[in-house]
């Protein structure tokens, strides 16, 4: 299966110069959705991974799946003031200005081997603060996977020494 048939590009979106790669059609495919879950599901599975964490809203739809067929649970990051216990935050600079992440203290426990989840790779900004909340809870990130990586952002550099999974990229 190609999954590139199920992504659809939609120039100038949400602002000029900006190429969105909509994963709807994908996730709108029951056949291409399970292909793609079950290309991460055989990468987390040599991982030993206890627990699933991505950032809103489309880590969520990636990663729950995941989580379901691996038979461990999901822990949500989130934007500041959606999560309604304890939680920590770590800020992580956007093109013009700054975005806080936040995550329930208690999500995640110490040594566990946690893969962080999200549908693309652009800058790496949001899984490297994803990470470093992880972190700060004792998580161990065994693996970080993408549906789509946009290779010429050079995403990768910000997350080096980790590994990446992604299953389709852009040139
Ligand atoms: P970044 O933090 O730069 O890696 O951006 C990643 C987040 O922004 C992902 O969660 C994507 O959902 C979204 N994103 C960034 N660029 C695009 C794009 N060209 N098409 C679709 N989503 C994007």
């Amino acid at each position: 299966m190609n999954l590139q048939d199920y992504i659809k590009i939609v120039p100038d979106w949400p602002k000029p110069g900006v190429q969105f790669k909509d994963i709807t059609p994908l996730m709108d495919n029951g056949d291409a959705f399970r292909y793609a879950t079950d290309q991460i599901v055989e990468y987390a599975r040599k991982k030993e991974i206890d627990l699933v964490v991505g950032p809103e809203a489309r880590g969520f739809i990636v990663g729950c799946p995941v989580a379901y067929s691996l038979g461990v649970g999901f822990a949500p990051v989130r934007k500041e003031g959606k999560l309604p216990r304890e939680t920590i935050k770590v800020e992580y600079g956007l093109e013009y200005g700054k975005d806080v992440l936040t995550i329930h203290k208690d999500a995640v426990k110490p040594g566990q081997r946690v893969l962080i989840t999200d549908d693309l790779l652009a800058t790496g900004g949001t899984i490297d603060a994803t990470i470093k909340l992880v972190e700060q809870l004792g998580g161990v990130v065994a693996g970080v996977a993408f549906l789509i990586e946009l290779h010429y952002l050079n995403g990768r550099a910000n997350l080096d020494g980790y590994d990446i999974l992604t299953l389709l990229t852009y040139d």
